[in-house]
């Protein structure tokens, strides 16, 4: 395990702070930054939520770059709780800069008045729960007829990591939008068209020409990862997931190197981490946020002051989409998490069966708001 400084609660910002992880196998030191503008942090299980603070601001040399990874998957895939008061404390803190969009749902909708609202989803942990295999993610027939309905009353999209195929075979819903691969393989529903041969009209796929690179790293981990019991290395098309949920933790630090030797030979590809996921992807500047953005220009929205987007995600790669709200002033993200974490949302819901409850009020008061309206 690697092992921090005790938290002093002395007055750091601004300093640099020497962590020496004396523990690890690599032993190596990381030198951490200490911001004083720094919102409320992850859940560390085995780190307190204040080391968490200043690891999320480290500036890491690049020997020290496999153990950050570690202490980043650590962070994003919380698995225990810690038992002191502390948790509670913590808890109760960000609940009251993030709070229930359940309990918020009056607030939420008088926000929304005048507004069309636009609805983006995250699949994995949002939809579905997160399940030990990928591949059987699957989301109940009650939540698929929730987003069915959803999508009667406002234009729906599902924003995920995964390839655009594979999630679309777990939705199951042709009136959707689709951004696969994190946003790299959008598109639109599926045209009732008059002619049977007019196919599916891709709107958008920036990373055309990294589909050989991706293949061929994908080949190449599926290889190297063998030695490691547990891992699935995932192929979205556009990006690769590593899943380490079912890998033991002190395996962690061979996955990451292993991860990382792979990419030397890529500068083209990027590493980054979601829930219980390390993930490659094209280094082109693309995200989640910008398939939001992209999306809400597909459907006129551009330049409008009356839409009000909602994202719901539990992930990392969310909080592109999250910031994006927040730097617009439009709408509003909701974070998916039973345990604080730094976001950039402005609530929260504690899991899939909560969204399932929210989506299914925001359905009840567009019916309702469509009877006032037609008897008038
Ligand atoms: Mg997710």
């Amino acid at each position: 395990m690697v092992s921090f400084f005790e938290d002093s609660g002395k007055n750091i910002a601004g300093q640099n702070v020497m962590i020496t992880d004396a523990k690890s196998v690599l032993n190596m030191s990381i030198t951490v930054t200490v911001s004083a503008q720094n919102p409320l942090a992850s859940p560390g299980h085995n780190i307190s939520i204040k080391t968490m603070k200043l690891l999320r601001n480290h500036e890491i040399s690049a020997g020290a770059r496999v153990n950050a990874w570690v202490d980043s998957m650590r962070a994003s895939s919380p698995t225990r709780t810690k038992s002191t008061s502390s948790v509670t404390d913590d808890q109760v803190t960000w609940n009251l800069h993030h709070p229930s969009a359940l309990q918020m749902f009056e607030q939420i909708i008088d926000a929304s008045k005048g507004k069309q609202i636009v609805m983006f989803l995250d699949y994995d942990g949002t939809l579905s729960p997160i399940v030990e295999d990928p591949d059987r993610a699957f989301m109940s027939k009650k939540m698929r007829k929730t987003v069915r309905k959803l999508a009667k009353c406002f234009p729906t999209a599902i924003v995920s990591g995964r390839c655009r195929d594979k999630v679309y075979k777990f939705v199951k819903l042709a009136e959707l939008y689709y951004a696969g691969s994190h946003g790299l393989d959008i598109k639109g529903p599926e045209k009732r068209s008059k002619s049977k041969n007019d196919g599916e009209s891709v709107l958008f796929q920036p990373a055309s020409e990294f589909l050989p690179m991706i293949d061929e790293v994908y080949k190449q981990l599926v290889d190297t990862t063998k030695s490691i019991p547990g891992v699935k290395v995932e192929n979205n098309k556009f990006c690769l997931s590593v899943h380490f949920r079912c890998v033991d933790e002190k395996k962690w630090i061979e996955l990451a190197q292993q991860v990382r030797s792979a990419l030397k030979e890529y500068p083209k590809l990027r590493l980054t981490q979601g829930r219980k996921v390390l993930e490659i992807r094209p280094t082109i500047k693309w995200d989640k946020g910008k398939a939001l953005e992209f999306l809400l220009e597909s459907l006129g929205f551009a330049n409008c002051t009356d839409v009000f987007p909602v994202y719901i995600g539990d992930d990392r790669t969310d909080e592109d989409a999250f910031k994006i709200l927040r730097d617009r002033g439009q709408g509003f993200g909701i974070l998916v998490s039973k345990f604080p974490k730094e976001t950039s949302a402005s609530y929260s819901l504690q899991e899939p069966d909560e969204v399932m409850d929210f989506l299914r009020r925001l359905v009840e008061w567009k019916q309702l708001s469509l009877q006032a309206q037609s008897r008038m």
